[in-house]
């Protein structure tokens, strides 16, 4: 065992004496208390420790035990409605062995290692197996828990059996005896293997319409929310991981204030999904490491996370991933960097942002999974980005920017006037939209790139013509283009706007989505072919019909939308030209 001593204190840097031997990224034990920490450089004997926890009462002399082993997260049955902090310590375990969230030098398992599973084997006696295979199964709530043989192991089965076990009991045993448990240990920093990565072609369902109609993201893809303060960074995510349609989300609270992650906890445990009617918090892990927690474990926490959403994607599963804030990370390795006294970057941000940023970026993706049997599993990663005073060119947008696919800019004036999801649709972009293309066509919604592409075609006609309005006055345009005002106007207001509150409107099921569209479409359509007839607009904006476009959002019959089509057609066609 390499035993060392603290030689320096820098905040939650420490530096430790006689380290021979140590590798990068082991565990240690720092102090009396045994903090734990992760060596993070290496310089002779001398060891570079950024410790998880609040290092205030540690003494130069003290004691530094490596463990020889890197950081870990446990992975099996029991993750799902988990709450942990940066380094999987469970918050309720912790609260009650020390009372506090922010205990100190408590080493606690992060599964349940006595729980029972019943166990069901898909593999028998006499099959050979390798890496990813299906061993068999057991029920986490109503998610099949896939049991896989761990990536680096292979043989022929000596020994499997149904029957009830704990995680660290074997499951299975090989012909060379290796033992096979329900727990695997993965070192969090260090992707988990797949057989090969596939373009993503199915979009991430959110219900959420300017992201699924508009501005898609798909599963197995990469999404930044920028925003300033107060621009819904936090709701969009909570939105995103209460109604987006994979079997599995994991939330990372990274850096927020406690409060926003106390919504979380409070409000979780009630909702129900849409889809499987059963409680969310049950397809739930949620990570915590708020303000208030140190800062170190801060930088851990979403690869903590990022592993525990590979684990699932392993078996076979859809899973989505958003941390609030990544910027707070980024300010992490800021304040880590600063105290290793590292050549400062842009903003005193450590050179190495970038790589580090796309390197958790790029272990989203929709793979093939280990193992023989055909199975896809996909991780989406939603990152919120928190820009100082909300300008986008500072480092850590920028450097999200060039490896995202989709790019949700929220906006600080469309907060200020409660147009929410502030997501404004000028700078807004997304580079999946001709991959899932097909998918739409397939799914019925064969129009749809030419619907979206047409709003989005007015959305940037409205900024001209608005620009116009501002010189010489709404007057000055022709009658077309006032309708183009009015209809994007309608298009703000009874399409893009969504409230994540209104007890209908939270949720919009894509179908719907796309009939609301088409319906505001065909109006544009009606109004034309009247004003081509000759009939005046102002005439046409009077119909009662154009309320009931408005009230399309809170209507859960999609007949109900649908027929409007039919009626504005007629509605519109009988407005009489004036003589
Ligand atoms: P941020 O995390 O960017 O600081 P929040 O997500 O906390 O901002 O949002 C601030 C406020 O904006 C929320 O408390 C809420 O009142 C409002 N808001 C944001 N998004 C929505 C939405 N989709 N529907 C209704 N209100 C919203
Ligand atoms: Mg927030």
């Amino acid at each position: 065992m390499i035993e060392g001593f603290i030689s320096r204190i820098s905040g939650p840097v420490v530096l430790s004496d006689h380290m021979k031997g140590s590798r990068m990224y082991d565990v240690v034990k720092v102090g009396i208390e045994e903090l734990n920490g992760e060596i993070i450089r290496l310089d002779g004997d001398v060891a570079v420790i950024q410790v998880y926890e609040d290092t205030s009462g540690l003494k130069i002399g003290e004691k530094v035990i490596n463990t020889g082993t890197p950081l870990s997260v446990d992975l099996g049955p029991g993750l799902l409605s988990s709450i942990y902090d940066g380094i999987q310590r469970p918050l309720s375990l912790l609260v009650e062995k020390s009372g506090s969230f922010i205990s100190r030098g408590i080493s606690v398992p992060g599964i349940d290692m006595e729980k029972k599973w019943d166990f069901i084997a898909a593999k028998k006696k006499g099959d050979t197996v390798s890496g990813g295979d299906v061993l068999g199964t057991v029920k986490e709530y109503h998610i099949d828990h896939r049991i896989l043989v761990p990536p680096q192991v292979s043989g022929t089965i000596k020994e499997i059996k149904n029957g009830s076990y704990t995680v660290r009991e074997p499951v299975c045993i090989l012909e060379d005896n290796t033992l096979i448990t329900m727990l695997q240990k993965w070192p969090v920093r260090k992707g988990r293997p797949y057989r090969t990565k596939q373009d993503p072609r199915l979009p991430l369902i959110t219900g959420q319409r300017i992201f699924d109609s508009i501005f898609p993201v798909t599963k197995g893809g990469t999404a930044m929310i920028p925003g300033g303060f107060g621009t819904g960074k936090t709701v969009a995510e909570q939105t995103l991981a209460k109604w987006s349609d994979t079997q599995i989300v994991v939330y990372i609270g990274c850096g927020e204030r406690g409060n926003e992650m106390t919504d979380v906890l409070s409000e979780f445990p009630e909702l129900v999904d849409p889809r499987t009617k059963m409680p969310l918090m049950q397809r739930t892990i949620l990570i915590a490491n708020t303000s208030n927690m140190p800062v170190a474990a801060r930088e851990a926490s979403i690869y903590t996370g990022i592993t525990m959403a590979e684990y699932y994607r392993d078996m076979g599963y859809d899973v989505a991933l958003m941390a609030d804030s990544t910027s707070r990370w980024g300010e992490a390795l800021r304040e880590v960097s600063g105290r290793l006294e590292e050549m400062p970057g842009e903003e005193g941000y450590p050179a190495y942002l970038a790589t580090r940023l796309a390197a958790f970026y790029e272990r989203a993706g929709r793979v093939v999974c280990l193992g023989s049997d055909e199975r896809f599993g996909s991780v989406t990663i939603v990152g919120a980005v928190s820009p100082p005073g909300g300008d986008f060119s500072e480092p850590i947008t920028q450097n999200t920017l060039r490896i995202t696919g989709t790019f949700w800019a929220l906006d600080t004036n469309l907060a200020y006037r409660r147009h929410f999801p502030s997501v404004n649709w000028i700078k807004s972009y997304s580079l999946y939209l001709d991959s899932i293309q097909d998918w739409f066509v397939n799914s019925g919604f064969s129009d749809w790139k030419e619907i979206r592409d047409k709003t989005m075609y007015l959305l940037q006609k409205e900024v001209e013509l608005q620009e116009i309005v501002q010189l010489v006055g709404p007057d000055a345009l022709p009658e077309s283009e006032k309708a183009i005002l009015e209809i994007t106007r309608m298009i703000r207001e009874d399409f893009l706007q969504q409230s994540a509150y209104h007890e209908i409107d939270s949720f919009c099921p894509l179908e719907k989505q796309y009939w609301m569209l088409k319906v505001i479409l065909a109006f544009y359509d009606s109004i034309g072919e009247a004003m081509n007839k000759g009939v005046a607009l102002n005439k046409i904006l009077k119909l009662p019909i154009k309320a009931d476009i408005g009230r399309m959002k809170e209507l859960k019959d999609l007949e109900r939308i649908k027929v409007l089509i039919g009626e504005i057609d007629k509605k519109v066609a009988a407005v009489e030209v004036e003589r």
